[in-house]
C-alpha cells in the first residue's frame, strides 16, 4: 500500500510513496505527514480467527493487511522483540479492576513505558532498511523523559544507525535520566542540556534546519532521520494493541463478539489514540474514544469546541509530564481522515500563522462522533492513585488521568478499557506523595524502596539495577555546543 500526504502534494515530492520511504523521510509536502492511502478493512470473522492467537500472530496478520514493502522475515524479526517483554505471549496484559473497568498495561517492555510498544519493533525495521539500502542514519531525539530511554534501547548497537539523545539536565526523573546516561551501546550519545525541555527541542529543530550541520553529516556519509511519533513506522504498531484489548475482553468472557466498548487514552501527541481511531475504522467495535488530558487541556478544548487555540496558552509542568503538550502532531491525521487534504492544509496554515484554527460546527460534530474528552489536574491524580491502591490497583499519574474520563464521559453502561502508559516505577516520587498524602520531595531511589516494601509492589530488576550502574554519559553542556559535540561523535564512531 502506498502513502499520501495530509496537506496535499507540492509537486516536488512524489505524489505517493512506499511505507519504507514514508518512514525514512517522514516530512511530507507543506509540513504535512504521511498517511496510508486507504486503511485495510478486516474480514468479518477477523477477531474470532485470532481468539487464540499470540500477540505476534495478531500483529503479523494486521501488518500484512497494510501490504507494506518490508519482507516477512524483517517483520518477524521486529515482532520478536516483544519476546523481551515480561510475558512474551501477552506483552500488554489487560487487567480487570472493577466490574466494567479494565486496564491495558502498556509498560511491560524494557524501559517500563508505553513508548516501547512501538519503538521496539520500529527500531528493528529502520535498521533493516538502512542496511538494505547501505545507508547510515543519525537519529536525533529530544526527550522530556520516556521517548529517550525507549529510543536508545531500541537502536542500541543496531547496524547503520547512530542515535543522539538530548535531555534537559534536571528536567527528567532520576530513573529516566539513569536509563539514558548508563547506556553502554557503541552507537549512542547522550547529552544533557543546561535548560528545559523546550531548549532541548529547539536545539534539535535548529540542527535539523542547519545547512552546515547537514553538510558535515554528508561528509561522513550520514543521513538524518527522526524517531518521533509523527513517523508512521511508529503509528502502525500502535494500531495492533487496541485489537488486543478487545480480544482480551472476549477471552475473559467479559463481552460478546460485536459488543461495543469504550477506550480511554491518556494523550499528548495523539499517537496512541490515533491508533485506536484507525482500529475502529478497520472494524473494531468501539463505542467512543475517550481522550484524557492533564491541565494542558488543549485536546479537550479542541474536541469540545472544534477550536484549537494556543494564542494565550503556556505550557504547564504537571505530574504527568509525558502529556505536557501544546501542539499535538497526530490530530492532523484525524483531520485529514475526516475532512481531506485541502481542508487540513487550510486549518494547519491558520494554526502556523495565527496560532489558532477553527473548525465549523458540522466538522466539530463529526469529530465528536468518534471522540470525547476531558482533563484533570494533579490533585485529582494524587487522590485517584490513592483511591485505587486502597482497593488494590497501583497506577502511575498518566494512567490516573483516565479515571476522570471514565467517571465523566461514558454515556452507556459499556465495558471500558483504560490505557496505562507508564509503570509506577518511572514516577515513584509522585506516586509516594499520593500514597502518603504529602508533598515531601523524595528521591526516586527512596520512593521506589518505600513503595515496594510498604505496598508489596514489584520492582523490576532493570529499574533496581540502575542505581548501581556505571554512568557512561556524564556530559552536560550549553546548548551552543551541541552541534560540535554531535559532529565529534559522528566522526569518531
Ligand atoms: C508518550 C506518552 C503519552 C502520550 O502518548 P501520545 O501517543 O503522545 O498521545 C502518555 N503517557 C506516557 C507515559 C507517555 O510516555
Amino acid at each position: 500500500m502506498n502513502f499520501i500526504e495530509t496537506r496535499g502534494n507540492d509537486g516536488n515530492l512524489p505524489k505517493e510513496v512506499s511505507f519504507s520511504q514514508a518512514i525514512l523521510n517522514p516530512s511530507a509536502s507543506f509540513g504535512g505527514l504521511y498517511i496510508p492511502k486507504d486503511l485495510p478493512a478486516l474480514e468479518d470473522n477477523f477477531l474470532q480467527k485470532h481468539i487464540n492467537s499470540a500477540y505476534k500472530e495478531l500483529a503479523f496478520d494486521i501488518l500484512k493487511k497494510f501490504e507494506i514493502d518490508i519482507e516477512d522475515e524483517a517483520i518477524l524479526n521486529a515482532l520478536n522483540l516483544y519476546d523481551n517483554f515480561d510475558d512474551k505471549n501477552n506483552p500488554c496484559p489487560v487487567v480487570k479492576v472493577k466490574d466494567d473497568l479494565f486496564v491495558h498495561e502498556q509498560y511491560h517492555g524494557p524501559t517500563r513505558a508505553f513508548k516501547d510498544m512501538a519503538l521496539q519493533p520500529f527500531g528493528s525495521i529502520l535498521s533493516h532498511l538502512a542496511q538494505k539500502k547501505d545507508e547510515n542514519y543519525l537519529i536525533l531525539a529530544a526527550t522530556s523523559g520516556d521517548t529517550g530511554p525507549a529510543a536508545l534501547n531500541t537502536f542500541k548497537n543496531k547496524k547503520n544507525i547512530k542515535i543522539v539523545c538530548l535531555y534537559p539536565d534536571g528536567g527528567t526523573s532520576d530513573v529516566q535520566r539513569l536509563q539514558m546516561v548508563c547506556e553502554d551501546g557503541d552507537n549512542q550519545k547522550i547529552i544533557g542540556i543546561k535548560g528545559n525541555f523546550d531548549d532541548a527541542q529547539n536545539a534539535l529543530k535548529n540542527l535539523l534546519a542547519s545547512s552546515s550541520f547537514k553538510a558535515e553529516l554528508e561528509k561522513e556519509n550520514t543521513k538524518l532521520s527522526a524517531a518521533n511519533s509523527v513517523n508512521f513506522g511508529r503509528i502502525i504498531f500502535q494500531i495492533i494493541y487496541h485489537f488486543w484489548s478487545y480480544l482480551e475482553l472476549l477471552r475473559q468472557n467479559e463481552i460478546k463478539d460485536g459488543e461495543k466498548i469504550y477506550l480511554v487514552v491518556p494523550s499528548g501527541n495523539f499517537g496512541n489514540v490515533l491508533g485506536a481511531y484507525y482500529g475502529q475504522k478497520m472494524g473494531l467495535p468501539i463505542e467512543k474514544l475517550l481522550v484524557a488530558s492533564n491541565e494542558n487541556n488543549i485536546l479537550t478544548e479542541w474536541i469540545k469546541t472544534g477550536i484549537y487555540d494556543i494564542r494565550e496558552k503556556e505550557l504547564k509542568l504537571t505530574k504527568s509530564p509525558a502529556m505536557d503538550i501544546l501542539k499535538s502532531s497526530n490530530i492532523e491525521r484525524v483531520i485529514f481522515d475526516l475532512f481531506g487534504s485541502t481542508r487540513t492544509k487550510e486549518l494547519f496554515d491558520d494554526l502556523n500563522k495565527n496560532s489558532i484554527f477553527k473548525m465549523s460546527p458540522e466538522e466539530t460534530a463529526k469529530l465528536q462522533e468518534f471522540f470525547s474528552a476531558t482533563f484533570s489536574d494533579d490533585d485529582f491524580g494524587q487522590k485517584t492513585i490513592k483511591e485505587y491502591l486502597d482497593s488494590g490497583y497501583l497506577m502511575d499519574p498518566h494512567t490516573a488521568t483516565c479515571i476522570k474520563a471514565y467517571n465523566e464521559l461514558k454515556e452507556k453502561p459499556l465495558k471500558t478499557v483504560i490505557y496505562s502508559t507508564a509503570e509506577w516505577t518511572k514516577f515513584s516520587p509522585t506516586v509516594l506523595n499520593s500514597l502518603n498524602q504529602n508533598s515531601t520531595k523524595y528521591a526516586d531511589k527512596d520512593a521506589l524502596e518505600e513503595i515496594s516494601t510498604k505496598f508489596d509492589a514489584n520492582l523490576p530488576k532493570s529499574i533496581k539495577e540502575l542505581f548501581s550502574s556505571k554512568i557512561n554519559h556524564p556530559l552536560v553542556i550549553n546548548k551552543e555546543n551541541i552541534e560540535e559535540e554531535i559532529i565529534k561523535f559522528i566522526r569518531k564512531s
